[in-house]
């Protein structure tokens, strides 16, 4: 029997192990179980190799209340840092272990299920972010196009061809500053006039390509179709004013979606679409806890958010001890 396991070793669930050690809970009492092959799946595979990682992300202010902190640092360093964390806290993460279930028990506590077996807890915190699906656009793409779409940078390079990004948040900046880097004509596609979203840093960097004439900006632009010209995408937009275009690749950055079928599966309640929580992100079963960007909300997380979550957690579990279920 566990004391607590945490799903997810993103920020996190990194943090909330790190807390849970700082408290005291033993080493050999909790457990992180990741579906990935190493820590903090979603920044290796959506940041941009050069983007620095920011301490105020969207406009979040970064006052850290728990053990963990982040400073402005390169993306390499930010990895390193959570290294650093798994290593002095001597964090045991189970790596390709999928988590596909959560049974509550009636006598209180939990099953975990896994693609590799089971456990049994008294707590379990779900910390699994938002980005495992990204979102998609309404409209089909074409199969044939499959190897010219993306909805990250990382997983293949792209150097000197036609981009189209598609989207108009800081994930969106950051694709095309990362891409005229690397040497490629890169196009924005934005359904908004202004860019509201935008944290200052992105916000400039990218009115600065602009007016470098190295990313073209398609303000009030919506794509209403992908077609297959000879194998490239053929954007097709809604507005007039648009007419359509070919390119070599078409890069969305939409943002994820909150797995809810998995937390409904769990027997969490919701009210709507937002599962209801009460002081320190605890969900209506006892001992069940969301944290980082599941529980952010529609303004999105940070890093440094999903550090002090793990802290407000930590603090609500410290000073209130388990009730039984009847
Ligand atoms: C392009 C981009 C740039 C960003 N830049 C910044 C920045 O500069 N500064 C900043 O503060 N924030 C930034 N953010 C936001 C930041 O990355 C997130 O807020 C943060 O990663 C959230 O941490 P998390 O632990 O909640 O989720 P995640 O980082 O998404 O981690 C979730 C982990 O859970 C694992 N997982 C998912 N499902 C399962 C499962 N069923 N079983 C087991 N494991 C599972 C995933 O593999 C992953 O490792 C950026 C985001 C993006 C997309």
């Amino acid at each position: 029997m566990y004391e607590m396991v945490i799903i997810g070793a993103g920020p996190a669930g990194i943090s909330m192990a790190a807390e849970a050690r700082g408290v005291g809970i033993p080493a050999e009492k909790i457990v992180v179980l990741e579906k990935g092959d190493a820590h903090s799946w979603a920044i290796r595979k959506f940041y941009p190799a050069s983007k620095p990682v920011l301490a105020n992300y969207k406009g979040i202010k970064a006052v850290c209340t728990g053990v963990m902190c982040l400073t402005d640092m390169t993306k390499e360093e930010t990895l390193t840092y959570i290294d650093r964390v798994i290593e002095q806290c001597q964090l045991s993460v189970h790596y390709k272990e999928a988590v596909t279930g959560i049974r509550p028990l009636a006598g209180g506590g939990f099953t975990v299920e896994t693609s590799g077996g089971a456990y049994q807890t008294a707590r379990c915190v779900i910390a699994i972010g938002i980005l495992d699906k990204p979102n998609k656009p309404e409209y089909k793409i074409p199969p044939a196009l499959a190897r010219r779409v993306h909805y990250d940078i990382t997983t293949e390079a792209i150097r000197d061809e036609d981009c189209l990004v598609v989207g108009g948040g800081d994930t969106a900046s950051e694709y095309c500053q990362f891409l005229v880097q690397q040497n490629n004509r890169v196009t924005l596609s934005y359904r908004r006039q202004e860019f509201a979203r935008l944290n200052p840093v992105n916000l400039e960097s990218l009115l600065a390509l602009e007016t470098r004439a190295q990313v073209r900006i398609l303000r009030g632009s919506n794509l209403s179709a992908l077609e297959d010209e000879e194998g490239r995408p053929r954007a097709v937009f809604q507005e007039a004013g648009y007419a359509a275009e070919t390119f070599d690749r078409v890069v969305y950055a939409l943002g994820g979606t909150t797995p809810l079928n998995f937390l409904k599966a769990v027997g969490i309640k919701f009210e709507g679409e937002i599962p209801v929580l009460t002081e320190g992100y605890e969900t209506s079963l006892p001992g069940l806890y969301l944290i980082g960007d599941l529980s952010a909300g529609k303004k999105g997380g940070s890093i440094n958010l999903a550090f002090n979550m793990a802290a407000e957690a930590m603090r609500a579990i410290s000073t209130c001890p388990l009730p039984s279920r009847p």
